[in-house]
C-alpha cells in the first residue's frame, strides 16, 4: 500500500486498506474477503492514510514470510493505527500479540466470516443495497484479468515434518465441485483465459467428501479431480494444475492433456529423491516408481512439462543422498525446477531430527543443484528455436510484448519476449516463432493471431 493518494470520498467510515502477502492460495482468501467487502458496501483504497482501518493477509509458511507478515503489520500499525490481522501467521495468535500488542483482532487462515465480524466490530456495515452494488459477478480478483487461481480445497491430509501448514490451515476440506466449476465458468465469462487450479494437495480433492456428487449444469458429477478437469477442459480455457502429487489417479489426466482439454503441464512438488529423505520428511507418493511413470506419461503426451520444487540440505542428508537427487535431476529431464537449501519453520516436527546440514554445505550443494538444472534447461528451451507456440500475452512495455506459452505458469516460471511486438494486449493469444533462448526465457516474434 502506498502512503498516499486520491481515493474516492464515498461515504464516511467504509474504508478499508489491505495488504495481501504470500502465496497464490493466500491471494485467493484475500479476493474472498475484498468480495465480501465490496458486497456489503465498504470502499477499499490503496493507502494506510486514505484507510480508517487495514486489513494485514500474512503468510507464516518459512521464517522470512513470517518476518515480512511482522514488518507489514508494523508498517500498518505505525501508518495507520488500526489493524486487522488475519491468515496463515494469524494461527499464531500470541506470538503476533506479543510483538504487536496494538492489533485490533487477529483470525487464522480462510477465517472469512470471522474477519468480517471482526469488521463490523469496528466499523458498522455501511447503508447500502447489495443488489445495487457494483462488485462483478465474479468477485474481486488480484490477479491480471486474464488469469486467476481458482482454489479447490484447503488443508492437507498429510504431514509433511518440514511444513506448518496443516496446523495452520487444518485437514484437506475439497469444495462442493457445483461451487469449483460456477466460479470457474464465471471467470471465464468475466474474460478470464487460463485457470489455475491450486490447493494443498491438488490430486487428493474430494477424498475428504467421499468424492460426492455434487451439482453444476442440471447434471450430476463427481468430487473428483478427474471430472473437475474433463468439466474445466471444456470450457474453452487454458487450464493449469498445480501442486499435484504423482498418486496413481495422476496417470487418468495425462490423455486429457494428450487430447488438448487441459494443458500438458503438471506442477509436482517432488522436494527430494532419496527415499530415506523422503522418509524423513514424511512426504506423500513412491518416488521409486516416480521415473517410471514420468517416461509413460510422456510416451503419451511428448509434450507434457513437468515443474516441481526441491530441497537440499534437509536434515541428516549426507553427500551420497544428494548425489542421488542429482542423478534423479538428470534422467528425470524436469522442466522447471526451483530448489530451496533447508530452513527450519518454527513449530516443524524436522526441528528435532538429528544432524542439521552444516550452512556452507547446504549453499554449496544449492549452487551444484541449479547449475545441474540450468543445464537441463538450457538445453531444453534451446530445442525449442524453431518451432512455433501460442502465447498468452501478459504485458506490453516499452521494448514490446511479454507472454507464456503453455509451458510456462505465470510468476515461476519463464517468459517469451515478444521484442518490438506492440499490436498485442494483454490477454491476447498469438502464435510465435522462437528465435533465441536462455537458461529461463524464450524470445520469438509473432507469426498471427490465435484463430
Ligand atoms: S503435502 Fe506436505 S508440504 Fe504440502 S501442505 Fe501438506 S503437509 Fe505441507
Amino acid at each position: 500500500m502506498s502512503k498516499t493518494s486520491n481515493s474516492s470520498e464515498i461515504g464516511n467510515n467504509t474504508k478499508i486498506g489491505f495488504v495481501s502477502l504470500g502465496c497464490p492460495k493466500n491471494l485467493v482468501d484475500s479476493e474472498r474477503i475484498l468480495t465480501q467487502l465490496k458486497t456489503e458496501g465498504y470502499d477499499v483504497v490503496p493507502s494506510y492514510d486514505d484507510a480508517e482501518m487495514v486489513i494485514v493477509n500474512t503468510c507464516g509458511f518459512i521464517d522470512s514470510a513470517v518476518k515480512e507478515s511482522l514488518d507489514t503489520i508494523g508498517e500498518a500499525l505505525a501508518e495507520n493505527g488500526k489493524v486487522l490481522v488475519t491468515g496463515c501467521l494469524g494461527a499464531k495468535d500470541d506470538e503476533i500479540k506479543e510483538i504487536h500488542p496494538n492489533v485490533l483482532g487477529v483470525t487464522g487462515p480462510h477465517a472469512y466470516d470471522e474477519v468480517l465480524e471482526q469488521v463490523h466490530q469496528y466499523m458498522p456495515k455501511p447503508k447500502h443495497d447489495p443488489f445495487i452494488s457494483l462488485v462483478p459477478d465474479h468477485g474481486i480478483k488480484l490477479t491480471p484479468k486474464h488469469f486467476a487461481y481458482l482454489k479447490i480445497s484447503e488443508g492437507c491430509n498429510h504431514r509433511c515434518t518440514f511444513c506448518i501448514i496443516p496446523s495452520m490451515r487444518g485437514d484437506l476440506d475439497s469444495r462442493p465441485i457445483g461451487d469449483v466449476l460456477s466460479e470457474a465458468k464465471r471467470l471465464v465469462n468475466a474474460g478470464v483465459k487460463e485457470l489455475l487450479v491450486i490447493s494443498q494437495d491438488t490430486s487428493a480433492y474430494g477424498v475428504d467428501v467421499k468424492y460426492r456428487t455434487g451439482f453444476w449444469d442440471g447434471m450430476p458429477v463427481k468430487a473428483r479431480l478427474l471430472e473437475l478437469c474433463e468439466h474445466l477442459g471444456k470450457m474453452g480455457v487454458w487450464v493449469r494444475l498445480h501442486y499435484v502429487y504423482p498418486y496413481p489417479n495422476v496417470d487418468k489426466l495425462i490423455p486429457l492433456m494428450a487430447e488438448g482439454k487441459i494443458l500438458p503441464y503438471l506442477d509436482i512438488p517432488f522436494q527430494h529423491a532419496s527415499p530415506r529423505i523422503l522418509k524423513l520428511m514424511k512426504r506423500p507418493g513412491n518416488i521409486e516408481k516416480t521415473l517410471e511413470r514420468i517416461q509413460n506419461w510422456r510416451k503419451i503426451c511428448p509434450e507434457l512439462i513437468i515443474r516441481s520444487t526441491f530441497i537440499v540440505g534437509f536434515p541428516g542428508e549426507t553427500e551420497q543422498e544428494f548425489e542421488e537427487l542429482l542423478e534423479f535431476l538428470r534422467e528425470a529431464q524436469l522442466d522447471r525446477v526451483g530448489c530451496f537449501s533447508y530452513s527450519p519453520v518454527d513449530g516443524a516436527t524436522a526441528n528435532e531430527l538429528p544432524d542439521p546440514v552444516d550452512e556452507a554445505v547446504k549453499q554449496h550443494r544449492l549452487e551444484k543443484f541449479m547449475a545441474v538444472q540450468e543445464a537441463i534447461s538450457t538445453a531444453k528451451l534451446k530445442q525449442k528455436i524453431g518451432q512455433e507456440f501460442l502465447v498468452l500475452i501478459d504485458e506490453v512495455h516499452a521494448d514490446g510484448a511479454v507472454g507464456r506459452t503453455y509451458a510456462d505458469a505465470p510468476e515461476i516460471d519463464g517468459v517469451v519476449h515478444l521484442t518490438d511486438e506492440f499490436d498485442v494486449k494483454p490477454g491476447d493469444k498469438v502464435w510465435a516463432q522462437i528465435i533465441h533462448s536462455d537458461a529461463h526465457d524464450l524470445w520469438g516474434v509473432k507469426v498471427e493471431d490465435e484463430q
